[in-house]
C-alpha cells in the first residue's frame, strides 16, 4: 500500500463530492461516487445501505453498489434487503447511530452475519454511519475480498467525511424528489382545474344558448297565445258594450273573466321564465309609491265590498313622496299579495301598511307589509308557499284556484332588488307578508305626469285610423272597437300595404302590429317616417306598436324604429280609446 495514505484518501473524498454535485441522475452519481472512493481505497465493493422507513427493530436495505472488475454484484441479492441490525450483530446499530465507523475481520464475526459476509467471498469490511440532520439514516460499507484489512483509523476518519457528504446528497435528493412530486401534483391539479373550466365555459355556453332559445320560446308562445285571447277578451268587451239579456251577458262577462285568468296565468309564466333566465328588466325610476299603492288598492275595491272586508292603508311620513324604485314590480308584489288576502280571508279585512329607515350609505330601506285576518297557513307549509306551484294544501287549489306561483315571483322579485320576504300566519287567525326593498330619494322633483287628454266635444268624428295586423280576427275586432268610438278606419294586413296607404296619406293614428310576414311593423314604421320626411307637408301619423310580445327589448326596437308608444294585445277598448286620444292631441299640439 502506498505511503502517504491520508492525503491519497483525502483526495479521494474530494473527488468523490465533486462528482456527487454534478449534473445527471443521483442514482448515476451515487454509483460513481462509490467508485470514485473504492478504486482509491483499493476495495472489491463499495456500497451503500438506507434504513428502512418506519422499521421497528429497525432494517436497511442495499441501495446502491459499485463492483471492482471480476467481482459479484450483490445489489440484487434478497439477503441484503430488509435486513435487521441487532439480528446481524448485536450493538451494531447502537455504534453506528453514535456516529461510531464499524470495522472488522470476517473470521472474527459471528453467524448470520458471517455467512452473509463469506457468501460474497469478504475477508475485511468497514461501514460508516450515514447521518442527516442528525439523524442515523444508513451507512457506507467498503468490502476487502483479497486481504484482510485492518482498517487504519486516519484511513476510517477520511471515509467517514465521505459518509457526512452523502448523507447531505440524499437528503438533498429526497427533497428534490418530494418537490417534483408536488410540482408534479400542482400541474396535474392545475391541469384539471384547467379542463374543469373548459367544462364549465362549455356548459356556460351551452345554457346561455338554451337560454336564448327559451327565451325565443317564450316570445313566440306569448304572441301564440296572447293573439287568439286578444280575440276572446276583446270580443267579449265589444259584446258586452251592447245592450245584451241579463242571462247573456252573465255568460258573456265569465267568458271575459275566464279570459282574464288565463291572461294573467300566461303573463306569471312568463314573468317567472324571464326572471329565472335573469331577464327580467328592472327599470329605476322616480316615482310616488303612495300613488302606485292607491291605484293598487283601487283595483280590488269591487272584490272588497262583494266580500264585506275592511281595508285600511297607512304609508309612514318617513316615506318620501317621490322616491327612486322599481314601481312596475313593487305594484306588482303588492297586487299578488293583496289579491291573496282578499281571496283567503271571509271576514274582517285587511291592512298594508309601508314604512321605511334609512340605513346608512344614502339610500332607503322600504318596510311593507300585508296582512289579513283571512285562514292562515300552518307553520309546515309556511316555507313551500314561497317555491313554484307550492300552495298550503292541495284543497287550497279545490276551494280558492290559483295556481301557486304568486308567491314564487313576489319572492324573486323582492330578491331581485335586494331585498326579504317573509311570512307570519296562524291558522284561523290570519297572515302577514312582510317584505323589504331598497330605495333611494328622488334628487330633484319629479315633472308632472301628463294628464290624459280630455275628450273631444265631438268624439272621434272625422278621426282617421289605420289598423295593420296580419291576422283577420285582430282587424275584425279592431275596427268593431274604432267604429264604437266612432272613428273612420282603414286595415292593411302587412307592412308594405299600411306603407302605401300611409303613403296616399291622411291618417292621424296608425295601430302597428310587429310580427308580421313579408315586411314587419319596424320596417313599415320607417317607410312611412322616411315618406313623411320627404313630404314636409304631410302631418306625421301617431304610430302606436300594437304587439303580442310583451318583452321590453320589443318595445326599444318600436320606439327606435319611430313609433310613438307601445301597447301589448290583448286589445282593450279604453286602451285604444286613450291612445287615439294621445294621438289626437300631439297633431294638435
Ligand atoms: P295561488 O294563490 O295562485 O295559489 P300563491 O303563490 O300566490 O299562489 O300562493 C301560494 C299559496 O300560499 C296559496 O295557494 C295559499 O295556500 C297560500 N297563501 C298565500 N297567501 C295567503 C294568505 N293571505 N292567507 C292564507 N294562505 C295564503
Amino acid at each position: 500500500m502506498p505511503e502517504n495514505l491520508p492525503q491519497r484518501y483525502l483526495q479521494a473524498v474530494a473527488d468523490a463530492m465533486t462528482v456527487l454535485i454534478e449534473p445527471g441522475g443521483f442514482a448515476a452519481a451515487t454509483t460513481r461516487f462509490l467508485g470514485c472512493l473504492g478504486e482509491a481505497v483499493e476495495v472489491a465493493r463499495a456500497y451503500y445501505f438506507e434504513n428502512d422507513p418506519g422499521s421497528n427493530p429497525m432494517t436497511c436495505s442495499q441501495r446502491c453498489e459499485w463492483v471492482r472488475e471480476g467481482v459479484s454484484r450483490e445489489l440484487h441479492n434478497p439477503i441484503l434487503q430488509h435486513m435487521s441490525y441487532e439480528d446481524l450483530f448485536p450493538g451494531m446499530l447502537a455504534t453506528l447511530s453514535a456516529g461510531t465507523t464499524f470495522s472488522m475481520l470476517v473470521r472474527n464475526t459471528e453467524p448470520p452475519l458471517r455467512e452473509i459476509l463469506e457468501a460474497q467471498n469478504i475477508l475485511s469490511i468497514a461501514l460508516m454511519p450515514i447521518h442527516s440532520h442528525g439523524e442515523f439514516i444508513g451507512f457506507i460499507g467498503f468490502d476487502d475480498c483479497d486481504t484482510e484489512r485492518i482498517w487504519k483509523d486516519e484511513e476510517l476518519e477520511s471515509l467517514r467525511a465521505a459518509a457526512a457528504g452523502l448523507g447531505s446528497a440524499i437528503m438533498r435528493h429526497k427533497m428534490e424528489e418530494s418537490m417534483s412530486a408536488r410540482t408534479e401534483e400542482l400541474t396535474m391539479s392545475r391541469r384539471v382545474a384547467l379542463s374543469l373550466m373548459e367544462d364549465a365555459q362549455k356548459a356556460v355556453a351551452a345554457s346561455e344558448q338554451a337560454n336564448t332559445a327559451k327565451s325565443a320560446f317564450l316570445a313566440m308562445m306569448s304572441h301564440e297565445i296572447r293573439t287568439p285571447l286578444n280575440g276572446v277578451i276583446g270580443f267579449t268587451d265589444l259584446l258586452l258594450a251592447e245592450n245584451l239579456p241579463d242571462h247573456q251577458e252573465e255568460l258573456v262577462s265569465t267568458i271575459r273573466s275566464c279570459g282574464n285568468s288565463l291572461l294573467g296565468l300566461i303573463s306569471d309564466i312568463l314573468d317567472l321564465s324571464k326572471i329565472e333566465s335573469g331577464r327580467m328588466e328592472m327599470e329605476m325610476l322616480p316615482c310616488s309609491l303612495r300613488e302606485g299603492l292607491r291605484e293598487v288598492l283601487a283595483s280590488f275595491e269591487p272584490a272588497l265590498r262583494s266580500k264585506k272586508l275592511t281595508l285600511t292603508s297607512h304609508v309612514g311620513d318617513a316615506v318620501p313622496a317621490e322616491l327612486v324604485t322599481d314601481p312596475k314590480r313593487i305594484r306588482q308584489i303588492f297586487f299578488n299579495l293583496v289579491g291573496n288576502a282578499i281571496k283567503f280571508t271571509s271576514e274582517g279585512g285587511i291592512s298594508v301598511r309601508i314604512d321605511a329607515t334609512a340605513p346608512p350609505g344614502g339610500r332607503l330601506l322600504l318596510d311593507c307589509e300585508v296582512s289579513d285576518t283571512g285562514i292562515g297557513i300552518p307553520a309546515e307549509e309556511q316555507q313551500r308557499i314561497f317555491e313554484v306551484f307550492g300552495q298550503a294544501d292541495p284543497s287550497i287549489h279545490r276551494r280558492f284556484g290559483g295556481t301557486g306561483l304568486g308567491l314564487a315571483i313576489c319572492r324573486k322579485l323582492v330578491e331581485a332588488m335586494g331585498g326579504k320576504i317573509s311570512v307570519e300566519s296562524e291558522p284561523g287567525k290570519g297572515t302577514s307578508f312582510k317584505f323589504t326593498i331598497p330605495a333611494y330619494r328622488a334628487q330633484k322633483s319629479r315633472q308632472a305626469e301628463p294628464s290624459e287628454p280630455a275628450l273631444r266635444p265631438n268624439g272621434f268624428r272625422g278621426v282617421r285610423v289605420l289598423a295593420v295586423d296580419d291576422v283577420p280576427t285582430n282587424l275584425r275586432l279592431m275596427t268593431g272597437i274604432l267604429k264604437k268610438l266612432g272613428c273612420e278606419s282603414a286595415t292593411a294586413a302587412d307592412g308594405r300595404q299600411a306603407a302605401q296607404l300611409a303613403e296616399e296619406g291622411g291618417f292621424d293614428v296608425i295601430f302597428m302590429d310587429v310580427l308580421m310576414p313579408l315586411c314587419d311593423g319596424l320596417e313599415a314604421t320607417r317607410m312611412i317616417r322616411k315618406l313623411e320626411q320627404e313630404n314636409a307637408a304631410r302631418k306625421p301619423a301617431y304610430i302606436v306598436a300594437l304587439t303580442a310580445d310583451a318583452f321590453a327589448e320589443n318595445k326599444t326596437r318600436c320606439l327606435e324604429a319611430g313609433m310613438d308608444e307601445f301597447l301589448t294585445k290583448p286589445l282593450r277598448m279604453d286602451l285604444i280609446r286613450a291612445a287615439v286620444q294621445r294621438g289626437i292631441k300631439m297633431a294638435e299640439g
